[in-house]
């Protein structure tokens, strides 16, 4: 049965309970398709009990710190491992500049002699449908305050969409049209709407319509930005009010199957 993690479930300010979002998803157990790189994502590789070789394909969705920033430590840490099977790393272009620079910074144990595995670069935009994993995939560009890509992925049990960060766009119900699941983002509690607006965020109400809007059959929320003005409970009653399908919050290393 093919299973989908999720690594890691806060917004960019991790707590205690969440990791920076990231998520892996295997057909067989054995490759793993692997989206976004921030905090302590090694870590939580191993949690999941996803050995060093096991990711074949990584996808950075954007360039903010969240969701990028452990690049470098992954690699290293993969080198370390012992990893011998070459990375593939799938992102905009303009994100592919971004990591060329933040790899440039750490050429020196990036280019150690015997270095064991192959990085391959590759470059996605809108409408790009290479297969990750096995996973037949198709790409769309979402609305953020720097350039993002959402996915959707042909899984056994039927479509699913990850929007990655954004803040309500028509792009994403047309990328997440009838899925069976939409995983989206939801940073703020809609009282801050305006601070949503300026970091290009979705507040759980929207996510709400953004999942009503698409059809979809269960709306999973993540980027969770919980704290003192925002909490679970408020998450499930302001996203419940436009989406009536089954509402998952998921927690850090929480598995299901797709
Ligand atoms: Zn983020
Ligand atoms: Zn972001």
């Amino acid at each position: 049965m093919a299973e989908l993690i999720f690594l890691g479930t806060g917004a960019a300010l991790p707590s205690v309970e969440r990791a920076n979002s990231a998520l892996a998803i295997s057909l067989d157990g054995t490759d793993w398709l692997q989206i976004d790189a921030g905090g302590d994502i090694y870590r939580s590789l191993a949690r999941a009990k996803i050995p060093p070789d096991g990711v074949k394909d990584l996808v950075i969705t954007h360039a903010h710190i969240d969701h990028i920033g452990a690049l470098p430590s992954l690699i290293e840490s993969f080198r370390l491992s012992g990893r011998h099977t070459p990375l593939r790393i799938w992102a905009l272009s303009e994100v592919q500049e971004v990591i060329q620079r933040l790899l440039s910074l750490y050429r020196y144990e990036l280019t150690l002699d015997r270095w064991p595995f192959a990085l391959d670069l590759r470059t996605i935009d809108s409408g790009s449908t290479p297969t990750l994993a096995g996973i037949s995939t198709r790409f769309g560009r979402m609305d953020h305050a720097l350039p993002s890509v959402g996915v959707r992925l042909d899984l056994p049990r039927g479509p699913v969409c990850y929007t990655c960060d954004t803040q309500p766009t028509p792009a994403l119900p047309a990328l997440a049209r009838d899925v069976d699941l939409l995983i989206t983002e939801c940073t703020f509690a809609h009282r801050d709407v305006a601070d949503a607006r300026i970091s290009k965020h979705m507040t759980a109400l929207e996510a709400g319509q953004q999942a009503a809007e698409a059809g979809a059959g269960a709306l999973a929320l993540v980027h969770l930005g919980f704290g003192p003005r925002f909490s679970e409970a408020e998450a499930r009653a302001e996203a419940g009010i436009s989406f009536k399908g089954s509402l998952l919050i998921p927690y850090d290393g929480q598995v299901i199957d797709v």
